[in-house]
């Protein structure tokens, strides 16, 4: 399977559609968000600099990030293709990723972007967090994660255009809709 770079603003479904492409294809998926939500509750002091800046709505910065994503990936094992959820966010993330899969003759694969608007974003999000409980899920944080999102990883999606890796889904009120046109694509690059 190729590689998957699964895109969108916070509550746009990264983490669900990454689940269900997981039960369909079998690949590897890394949430660079799950990996530092498990250093904060092991109390590591990677989790320790990682908490101040989650909570705050704000990105790890990017040389750690990316040291702590090649962890990830090499700790997997290979050949079923991995889905990055989470990971790039920022211009350099997604330079050193091509640059990390390149050094390992491995490529980006494919990106999936999902498109949603703001005000259903907003409502899923404070629904999370009533039943998972997340710390940077209260309004004031998501705001400034939408205001990250828009100035720091929205622009990213032009740079995945420019690969000829884009593309999109856009919401339109059916998660099965989406899946089917996800799953749809990720056949047609995988023929
Ligand atoms: P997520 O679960 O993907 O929404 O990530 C939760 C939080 O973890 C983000 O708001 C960031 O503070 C941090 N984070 C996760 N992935 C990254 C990344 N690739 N770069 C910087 N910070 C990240």
């Amino acid at each position: 399977m190729k590689n998957i770079v699964i895109f969108g603003a916070p509550g746009s479904g990264k983490g669900t559609y990454s689940d269900e492409i997981v039960s369909r294809y079998g690949m590897e998926h890394i949430s660079t968000g799950d990996v530092l939500r498990g250093e904060i509750k092991n109390g590591t002091e990677l989790g320790k600099v990682a908490k101040g800046y989650i909570d705050n709505g704000q990105l790890i910065p990017d040389e750690l990030m990316i040291d702590i994503l090649a962890k990830t990936y090499d700790a997997l094992p290979q050949g079923k293709g991995v889905i990055f959820d989470g990971f790039p966010r920022t211009i350099a993330q997604a330079e050193a990723l091509k640059n990390m899969l390149a050094e390992r003759k491995h490529d980006m694969g494919m990106m999936v972007e999902l498109v949603v608007d703001e005000e259903t974003l907003m409502a899923r999000l404070l629904n999370r967090a009533l039943e998972q409980g997340r710390a940077d899920d209260n309004e004031e944080t998501i705001k400034k994660r939408f205001e990250v999102y828009r100035n720091q990883t929205a622009p990213l999606a032009e740079w995945f255009e420019k690969e000829g890796l884009r593309h999109v889904f856009t919401w339109k009120g059916s998660k099965d809709l989406m899946l089917a046109e996800i799953f749809e694509a990720i056949d047609a690059e995988n023929k």
